[in-house]
């Protein structure tokens, strides 16, 4: 069998590969496995204004084109897998992908979020059918159509703003009267005139009147109860996101939300185990926060492996 890997990176978004980055110029010859949404939630992005160093922005998925290639360059081996099992109890720790197993002695989880869904039937039917959770992969196919985008953070703003692109309406569904979205993405919103807004409702059904696309959605008035069918060619949800953490279930510390509880850096409650990014952090969720926490974890990775005893380390 191989010998153990120094360090094991979960996740190919910004945090995964700023760990990446700074484990591979520390010499640690990290091994990334970038899963199947490689690179993140930033390929489902188009300008991003917020990361410093770019004034005048840059795509999601070039930014994540050039924190890849930078990782490389310095040594880091990415292989694209999907992560079926992990075995924390035993050191070194047990990585399984769906055709290999690795060893490591450290393990950084930068396993990021994954969009919620409303849990309708009808929604996961006619997901990719008229009902997605990407404007930005997805919009372009609504040219001229009216179409809905449901919550009332800064995502469904940010969408519903996006998709007036290509919609002809688009209108915002949240299931209470106040936004939760930031005032400067609610100004922006609102004051377009292609968004139209339906405050206090609930989505109850998508409908795709037999076509097997989407046809209409089916509206509940929160405090009357009342129903009324609007017709729509798509339903975008952008209800927020779950932390992807199936695979450390009961294995480590994770809070009532399911995010991976990190403290003093990014140390985990396993020790050589850390998290970084949007898998345990609900809270700032940006590209800069998620590159900075995977900075902290692979130098922590680093002062781990600096204090195992010699008969470990190789
Ligand atoms: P969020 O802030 O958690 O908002 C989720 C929205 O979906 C809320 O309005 C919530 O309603 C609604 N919702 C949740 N579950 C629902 C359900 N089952 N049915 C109907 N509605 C439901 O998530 P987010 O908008 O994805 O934002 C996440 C974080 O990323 C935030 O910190 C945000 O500021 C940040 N972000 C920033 C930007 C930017 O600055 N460019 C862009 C996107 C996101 P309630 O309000 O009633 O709970």
């Amino acid at each position: 069998m191989a010998s153990p890997r120094n360090v094991t990176i979960i996740g190919s978004g910004p945090a995964g590969l700023t760990a990446a980055l700074y484990a591979a110029r520390a010499n640690l010859q990290p091994l990334v496995i970038e899963g199947l949404e490689a690179g993140g939630q930033l390929m489902l992005t188009t300008l991003v204004e917020n990361f410093p160093g770019h004034r005048d922005g840059i795509m999601g998925p070039d930014l994540m084109h050039e924190m890849r290639a930078q990782a490389e360059k310095f040594g880091a081996e990415i292989v694209q897998n999907h992560v079926t099992h992990v075995d924390l109890c035993v050191t070194p720790f047990v990585v399984k992908t769906t055709d290999a197993e690795y060893t490591t002695k450290t393990l950084i989880i930068a396993t990021g979020a994954s969009a919620r869904l409303l849990g309708l039937p009808s929604e996961r039917a006619l997901m990719g059918h008229g009902v997605s959770t990407c404007a930005t992969c997805d919009g372009y196919f609504f040219r001229g159509q009216d179409i809905a985008v449901v919550g009332g953070g800064d995502s469904a703003m940010e969408e519903a703003t996006f998709l007036t692109r290509f919609a002809s309406k688009v209108t915002v569904v949240h299931r209470r009267d106040t936004l939760r979205a930031s005032k400067i993405m609610q100004d922006k919103a609102r004051s377009n005139p292609k968004i139209e807004w339906r405050l206090n409702h609930e989505v109850v059904e998508i409908r795709d009147s037999g076509s097997g696309e989407v046809s209409s959605m089916v509206l509940r008035d929160v405090k009357s109860s009342a129903t009324s069918e609007v017709p729509v060619a798509g339903v975008f949800v952008a209800i927020g996101h779950t932390p992807n953490t199936a695979l450390f279930k009961h294995q480590m510390e994770l809070d009532a939300n399911g995010y991976i509880i990190t403290h003093d850096g990014a140390k985990t409650s396993v020790p050589g185990v850390f998290a970084c990014g949007d898998v345990q952090d609900h809270v700032y969720r940006q590209a800069v926060t998620a590159a900075g926490t995977g900075c902290m974890a692979a130098l922590d990775a680093e002062h781990y492996l600096d204090g195992i005893p010699e008969h470990l380390q190789s």
